[in-house]
């Protein structure tokens, strides 16, 4: 249960965004999601539905997209995407080292939205 807060947050973003603009309705929210959040596509609809309600972002529809996972090599500091789909345990491609800090793959970013 981790979408509570984040859709709370986007929300707001987007309630503040409306309002500066004079937007009437928000028609489609584009969200960029890094692949290791553990947010799920259908609750984050779900969330936002139930926190959206009475205001300008009711009905609004998510389109979420995945972003990569960036990790960064220790030891020589090259940076490269890994599918955490697949399960293996990644190795730096250019020198075959097995310890990464992340650089990205947990943020979460609201790209564009659509209004009226
Ligand atoms: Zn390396």
């Amino acid at each position: 249960m981790h979408e509570l807060p984040v859709i709370n947050s986007i929300l707001s973003v987007v309630l503040k965004h409306a309002e500066a603009n004079q937007v009437q309705k928000v028609v489609t929210i584009y969200l960029q999601v890094g692949a290791m959040s553990d947010l799920e596509d259908t609750w984050m609809q779900q969330y936002f539905d139930h926190l959206s309600k009475g205001g300008v972002a009711e009905g609004a529809k998510l389109v979420i997209e995945r972003m990569p996972v960036v990790m960064r090599c220790n030891s020589c500091g090259h940076s490269f995407e890994i599918n955490i789909k697949d399960g293996t345990k990644p190795v730096c491609p250019s020198c075959s080292g097995e310890k990464h800090s992340l650089v990205s793959g947990r943020e979460y970013i609201i790209k564009n939205m659509e209004v009226l």
